[in-house]
């Protein structure tokens, strides 16, 4: 019994200090004109002098933050350009992933690729991340508990990257980042901030696999990120 509380205080000790950590890196910044301010007070601000990827995933180590871990095969941290202009956040990885280590491998990732091709980009000009690191049992949902353990290694990444626009991909992912129970259908084709980013959520690939029709809204959604992209170089 001691012996589990201890372990629990230690990890609370832990979480704690990370989020300190993050809350003493960070500055506050204007914010992009004509965005939604929905998460002006969630997420404060990006910052200068940001840490680096390798720091952040060194700081995650062999996880066993949240329960998450005890079914994962591999963590998967993240992967692309980390000075990438454009960020995809998905929600957590799925079988291929976790297997893999890489987010976005499987089939949902294989459409995310050609996704990101339409707009005259490369998987390698971009960052991919998932809101948990580790893949929830079956594929569910994660747990808020989940999603709150391993945000602050998720906005770290957004501060070391300082991407100009962030993509979140689903329902899960957008609530997620912008601190929001809004159903997806009524933020999708809005923009928010995000920091010094900004913000455009999309369906995630997945649901495109299972709604086709649905892709004449993400392709919509893609021209605005084109349009951000080249209208803030
Ligand atoms: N779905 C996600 O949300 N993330 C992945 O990495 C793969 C599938």
């Amino acid at each position: 019994m001691d012996a589990d509380r201890d372990q629990l205080k230690r990890e609370l000790v832990d979480q704690i200090r990370e989020r300190l950590r993050y809350y003493a890196s960070i500055t506050t910044v204007g914010l992009p004109r004509g965005v939604s301010t929905l998460t002006q007070e969630a997420v404060p601000a990006l910052r200068e002098g940001a840490e680096t990827l390798e720091v952040i995933r060194a700081d995650l180590g062999d996880c066993t933050r949240c329960k998450l871990h005890k079914n994962r095969q591999t963590l998967v941290y993240g992967v692309g350009n980390p000075n990438a202009d454009l960020m995809f956040v998905g929600e957590g990885p799925g079988y291929q992933e976790d297997m893999q280590g890489i987010p976005f491998v499987g089939p949902a990732g294989q459409l995310l690729t050609k996704i990101i091709e339409a707009i005259k980009l490369t998987r390698d000009d971009v960052y991919i991340a998932n809101v948990v690191k580790c893949r929830p049992p079956s594929n569910r949902d994660p747990e808020p508990e989940e999603i709150d353990t391993c945000r602050p290694f998720l906005e770290r990444q957004v501060a070391s990257i300082r991407p100009r626009v962030i993509c979140t991909l689903g329902r899960v992912a957008t609530q997620a980042m912008l601190s929001t129970d809004k159903a997806l259908g009524r933020m999708r084709g809005q923009q928010f901030s995000f920091g010094e980013a900004v913000l455009v959520p999309t369906y995630h690939p997945a649901y495109l696999l299972r709604d086709p029709s649905k892709k004449r809204d993400t392709w919509e959604d893609m021209k605005l990120i084109r349009a951000l992209l080249d209208e803030r170089r």
